[in-house]
């Protein structure tokens, strides 16, 4: 690979990582264990709710999975989402032996239209999918309100709202489930990894322990310096939990989650300022009252304005060395989905044209001034400035 490509959401890994891996290795204990239990504290500590209301998985994904199953919905409900996400919010729901049922964007903010959530709703809806895009809060009031009218659960997808907050309120505890995703590209990296946050302790215990084959007692447990202890299968869970390896990462990139926010809010702030006289679309202005964790800086690239199609400004970014993402492509438009429900993208127009003309741009906090300049003068080059 060229060593100049700037890599898209590249992880910023420092030393306090790499020793606390060496030092899990060297300890003998990789799988779940006491760096697990000290990374899920300090993410409840993040978060403001007690250690026992979160548990820490391998995905975002599996923990949206487990979210739906320790739901108890009796197979075949409808659970609303959006269509402008990446296709495990939707696996995640068929996974959970449930039905999805998409409701369109709002065309600024790009996130769930509750107007849409509530034209969605039949006598077999039960729960509401939510995803905080890009790390924009979703209208929380509006659709807390609705759940409660329709006597819906809520399971926040928090994958890229790790610092978002609504009206003075953390993501991911509004709902009775909020699923967080520690992938390579997002705020907190832990490789692979996940947490699941609920409301209620008895239903994150639940997610717990389906995270760890439906087993009554944690590995950590069983063979601690506290002696063998027996352990009863009570469920059929799946093999979901976190190792030690992964929060080994995860706790020290939490401690910087704050520092590494403010260098995006500056990066964000550089790319409204510059981008500001080209013809492609930005990001909405922030709701007031409300914390965007600066996940995503995303622009639409329409070419009717911008002279060059999405497609052809991604080729031209990636012919300058510069990583770009799209985010996303709506999910009617993959061919599982048209040929398991005859879903069409025409039946959700606004995260189509969103998905045909969206474009995410670098924003990691590795980014240094002369990469975000790169960017800029490459997104200049590009397209059109507006007359
Ligand atoms: C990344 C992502 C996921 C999946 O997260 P994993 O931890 O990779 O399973 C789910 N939803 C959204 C919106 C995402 O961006």
């Amino acid at each position: 690979m060229n060593p100049n490509f700037l890599v898209f959401a590249a992880p910023d890994i420092q030393e306090e990582e790499i020793a606390e891996v060496e030092a899990c290795l060297r300890s003998g204990w990789l799988g779940t264990g006491p760096r697990v239990k000290r990374f899920e504290a300090d993410f409840a500590a993040y978060k403001g709710v007690a250690p026992n209301q979160v548990a820490g998985v391998n995905s975002c994904t599996a923990a949206m999975h487990v979210s739906m199953v320790a739901a108890g919905l009796e197979p075949g409900s409808e659970v609303i989402t959006t269509p402008l996400t990446f296709c495990a919010t939707v696996n995640a729901i068929l996974h959970a032996g449930l039905t999805p049922v998409l409701a369109d964007v709002e065309a600024d903010t790009q996130n769930i239209d509750p107007d849409a959530i509530e034209a969605a709703i039949t006598p077999r809806t039960r729960a509401i999918l939510p995803v905080h895009f890009a790390g924009r809060p979703c209208n929380m009031d509006r659709i807390m309100a609705i759940a409660r009218k329709h006597d819906l659960m809520v399971i926040e997808d928090c994958a890229h709202a790790i610092e978002t907050e609504y009206r003075g309120r953390k993501a991911g505890t509004f709902g009775d489930f909020g699923c967080f995703s520690f992938y390579v590209t997002k705020n907190v990296v832990t490789g692979e990894g996940g947490m699941v946050l609920s409301r209620d302790p008895a239903k994150s215990a639940r997610a717990r322990m389906l995270a760890l084959h439906g087993m009554s007692q944690d590995a950590w447990h069983r063979f601690s310096d506290e002696g063998y202890k027996h352990y009863q299968v009570v469920e059929c869970g799946f093999k979901y939990n976190m190792m030690d390896m992964q929060a080994a990462i995860g706790i020290h990139q939490l401690a910087r989650v704050e520092a590494a926010w403010k260098k995006r809010e500056a990066a964000w702030a550089c790319y409204m300022d510059r981008l500001g006289g080209l013809a492609v679309g930005l990001p909405a202005a922030f709701e007031p009252d409300t914390r965007h964790a600066l996940h995503l800086f995303t622009i639409l690239v329409d070419p009717r304005e911008a002279g060059l199609s999405r497609d052809g400004f991604l080729d031209g970014m990636n012919s300058l060395g510069i990583g770009t993402g799209v985010h996303y492509q709506s999910i009617p438009e993959h061919r599982y989905y048209q040929e398991r429900f005859g879903w069409r993208p025409e039946q959700w127009p606004r995260a189509m044209a969103i998905g045909r003309s969206t474009v995410s741009l670098p924003l990691s906090p590795k980014l240094s001034e002369s990469d975000l300049d790169r960017v800029v003068r490459g997104v200049q080059s590009l397209v059109k400035r507006r007359d």
